[in-house]
């Protein structure tokens, strides 16, 4: 049980100026290193390194000698599993540390960031490690006299650009499949939530991961995540952000070597309660979760509410009274229920949003302003919106922040009209008793992931995949395995 005076011992140590971690060693980078400040209180936490292109390249070079000598691809299934299981225990023996030093970092409430990170990302080690001798390759039934072999191989180098909302269990939806693949993978942090990651590489050298194998470089996307994205020598780049960067990789593919790109890029997740829930003071209570914890910085996150017209009153109203009783305020106190906004950038963006959305005809009917400003800290508080209609910019516009869009219905029709009435697709909830309508709506919402009767709920069995522009390809799951493979077919006459 973890106590709040361990947390609060960890939280004091200084934290090193940080390196890059390019072929099993740490290299101080060239370029003035950039400051990371804590979101917490604006405190100055250390520095990350500023990967230049050229320190980028070494990280690509020191992955594909790995992958070329074999040292990682060529080892028996077995003895990669057994080193993938090192890995999860070792994560787990630092949990605390790794969430304490993550959540400095970016701003995570100690309550998820300790499950969704340091314990997701064990968990799907675990996962992939189980799968690396489970996935056999094919016969096929060809004609007699021939035999027609279908293997999967390791694609070489991925190259994995993380963002910053949970950038351990994120990161380990990408590093840990193509790991179990076989392939050598560089990895680039986003510029606010590195340090859990640095960290990461170490525990996974620790736990005897070959040098080369795994590269971390941080510092600015542009230019470390951009040379990622170019690299003529990058198979497979795999991506979680926003659409605009999603959009700039593709280009980058296009431009270099084609190389398969992967994006999950976010969504504006409708979360639809008909008036036949079977319990709509749990809908009222997972909902508000489902849109504020984290501080509404989660990709799934129900952010269009779509609420039948004659429950709408009662509904937004227990919404409020969830909305303003979550402790909001230091994610490192065991208390609070809503941590930090990752940074400034990230709180004025919000704030931003939320003015556009009140200009264009929303009524803010809590929050919607920043608090605790005396902390230091960048902290916002739950803020739903009313009356949003289609044409509000906040009815399309991803705020990624603990903001709430209210939009009434008056039938299953409208409903589905509306939630799929965006350019994204990544998830959706349903609340209803009738089964019949249950599976109408998972059938009509194109959405990746639809929840019924709850939302959210991280589990590896399952696949994440963006539809329409919330992107392609997908984490978690045995699905995950696709990305990092290619098949290779053997023909061959008796
Ligand atoms: P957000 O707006 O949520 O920060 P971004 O898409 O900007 O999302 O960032 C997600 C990740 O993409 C981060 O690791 C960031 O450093 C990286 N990134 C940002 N711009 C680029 C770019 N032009 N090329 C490659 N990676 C980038």
């Amino acid at each position: 049980m973890t106590t709040q005076a361990d947390i609060d011992a960890l939280r004091r140590e200084t934290i090193a100026p940080q390196a890059l971690f390019i072929d099993g060693a740490q290299l101080t980078g060239t370029a003035e290193p950039m400051a990371v400040t804590s979101p917490i209180d604006g405190s100055a936490l250390t520095t990350i390194a500023n990967a230049t292109s050229a320190e980028a390249d070494l990280a690509v070079a020191s992955a594909r000698a790995a992958f070329t000598d074999g040292r990682w691809s060529r080892l028996a299934p077995a003895a990669r599993k057994k080193t993938l299981f090192a890995i999860a225990d070792a994560i787990e023996a630092d949990a605390l540390a790794l969430s304490v030093l993550g959540i400095r970092d970016n701003g995570t409430e100690f309550g998820m960031a300790y499950k969704a990170e340091a314990g997701s990302a064990a968990a799907t080690f675990r996962y992939y490690a189980e799968s690396v001798d489970k996935i056999p390759g094919e016969i096929a039934p060809t004609a007699p006299g021939t035999l027609g072999l279908v293997h999967h191989e390791p694609v070489g180098v991925v190259g994995a650009i993380i963002p910053w909302n949970f950038p351990l269990m994120i990161g380990a939806w990408k590093i840990a499949p193509a790991l179990a693949a076989g392939n050598s993978i560089v990895v680039k942090p986003a510029e606010t939530a590195s340090l859990s990651l640095l960290r990461l590489a170490e525990i996974a050298a620790g736990a005897g991961l070959p040098a080369g194998v795994l590269n971390v470089i941080t510092g600015d996307g542009r230019v470390a995540g951009d040379a990622l994205a170019r690299s003529m020598d990058v198979d497979v780049l795999a991506f979680t952000g926003s659409g605009m960067t999603g959009r700039k990789l593709l280009e980058a593919s296009a431009q270099s070597n084609l190389k398969r790109v992967y994006l999950e890029l976010g969504g504006k997740s409708p979360n639809v309660v008909f008036a036949d829930a079977p319990d709509l003071d749990k809908a009222a209570a997972v909902s508000a979760a489902g849109i504020f914890r984290n501080a509404g910085q989660v990709c799934v996150a129900g952010s269009r509410l779509l609420v039948e017209r004659s429950i709408h009153d009662d509904f937004v109203a227990a919404l409020k009274t969830h909305a303003e009783a979550f402790k909001v305020g230091d994610p490192l106190d065991l208390t609070t229920q809503i941590g930090a906004v990752n940074s400034e950038t990230q709180l004025a963006g919000n704030l931003r949003l939320t003015e556009a959305a009140i200009s264009d005809g929303a009524d803010c009917i809590t929050g919607g302003k920043r608090i605790l400003e005396q902390t230091g800290g960048s902290y916002m508080a739950p803020t739903i919106l009313t009356g949003v209609t289609p044409t509000n910019t906040v009815f399309r516009n991803e705020v990624f922040g603990p903001v709430l869009a209210v939009t009434p219905f008056d039938s299953e029709d409208h409903a589905v009209a509306l939630a799929n009435d965006s350019d994204l697709g990544l998830a959706a909830g349903v609340w209803t008793a009738n089964l019949s309508r249950a599976h109408r709506m998972i059938g009509a919402i194109n959405a990746g992931v639809v929840h019924v009767n709850t939302y959210g709920g991280p589990d590896n069995t399952v696949p994440l995949t963006g539809h329409k522009q919330s992107g392609n390809g997908s984490d978690k799951s045995l699905h995950a395995l696709d990305k990092y493979t290619n098949l290779k077919t053997a023909w061959i006459q008796l």
